[in-house]
C-alpha cells in the first residue's frame, strides 16, 4: 500500500501548512538537529490514533499543538491528514484513495475524519488493522522497538508476527466478544437478583 501525502498544520515545530508527497521509491528527510524530522514521524503516528504521549515524546497531548515561536502566536489546532492510495483494496473500503484526518483544538476537542467524513478513533484502527499500518504496528519503526523486539519484551515479536500474518484483528473480536460475555453475564446476575427480590 503506497504512502501519497502527508498534510500537516499546527502539529509540534509545523506552524504553517506543509505538505509531503511520497512519490515511488524512497524518500528521506533530513535536515540538522531539531528541525523537526522525528516531528514528522510522530505526526504520522499521530493520524493514526496514537493516544501515548510518551511515545510522541510530549508531556501531554496538548503540548502537540504548535506553541509558536517569537514571532508567531501559538495555533489553536493541530490538525493531520495522511492520504493512502488503496487500488489494490488493501484497505477494506470501496474508495482508491483513503485520507484519514486527526484534530485536535487547545480547547480539547478532538476529531478524526476518513475521506472528509467525521469517524470515530475505532472506525480508522479497525480500517488499518492486520495491514501492517497502525499507531503501534510495524510500518514505524523506531531504534527502541528494534531493541525491544530482539529483547522479544511483552511477547513484542509474537505481537509482531500477529499483525504480519493477519491475525491481530480476530484476538482484537475475540476479546470484545469477551468483555460483552461479561458485561451480558453482570446483567443476568442483576436480573436475577431483582427477580429474587420481587418474588
Ligand atoms: P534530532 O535530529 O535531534 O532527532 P529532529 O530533526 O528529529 O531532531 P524533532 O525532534 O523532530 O527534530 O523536533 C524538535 C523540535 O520541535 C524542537 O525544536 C522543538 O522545539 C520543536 N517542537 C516540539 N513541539 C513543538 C510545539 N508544540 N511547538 C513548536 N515547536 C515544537
Amino acid at each position: 500500500m503506497q504512502l501519497n501525502k502527508l498534510e500537516i498544520k499546527g502539529f509540534k515545530s509545523f506552524g504553517d501548512k506543509i505538505t509531503i508527497n511520497f512519490n515511488e521509491g524512497v524518500t528521506a528527510i533530513v535536515g540538522p538537529n531539531g528541525c523537526g524530522k522525528s516531528n514528522v514521524v510522530d505526526a504520522i503516528r499521530w493520524v493514526l490514533g496514537e493516544q501515548s504521549t510518551r511515545t510522541l515524546r510530549s508531556e501531554k497531548m496538548e503540548n502537540i499543538i504548535f506553541n509558536g515561536t517569537k514571532a508567531r502566536k501559538p495555533a489553536n489546532l493541530a490538525e493531520v491528514s495522511l492520504t493512502f492510495d488503496n487500488t489494490k483494496n488493501v484497505l477494506p473500503t470501496e474508495f482508491s484513495q483513503v485520507t484519514i484526518t486527526r484534530k485536535l483544538y487547545r480547547t480539547g476537542e478532538s476529531e478524526y475524519r476518513l475521506n472528509d467524513v467525521q469517524c470515530r478513533l475505532k472506525d480508522i484502527t479497525d480500517l488499518f488493522l492486520d495491514t501492517g499500518v497502525g499507531s503501534d504496528s510495524y510500518s514505524i519503526i523506531e531504534l527502541k522497538m528494534i531493541d525491544e523486539i530482539i529483547a522479544n519484551k511483552e511477547g513484542s515479536r509474537r505481537a509482531l508476527f500477529e499483525e504480519a500474518s493477519g491475525i491481530s484483528k480476530y484476538k482484537l473480536r475475540k476479546k470484545q466478544t469477551f468483555n460483552k460475555l461479561k458485561d451480558t453475564e453482570t446483567d443476568l446476575s442483576r436480573v436475577e437478583d431483582l427477580l429474587f427480590e420481587i418474588e
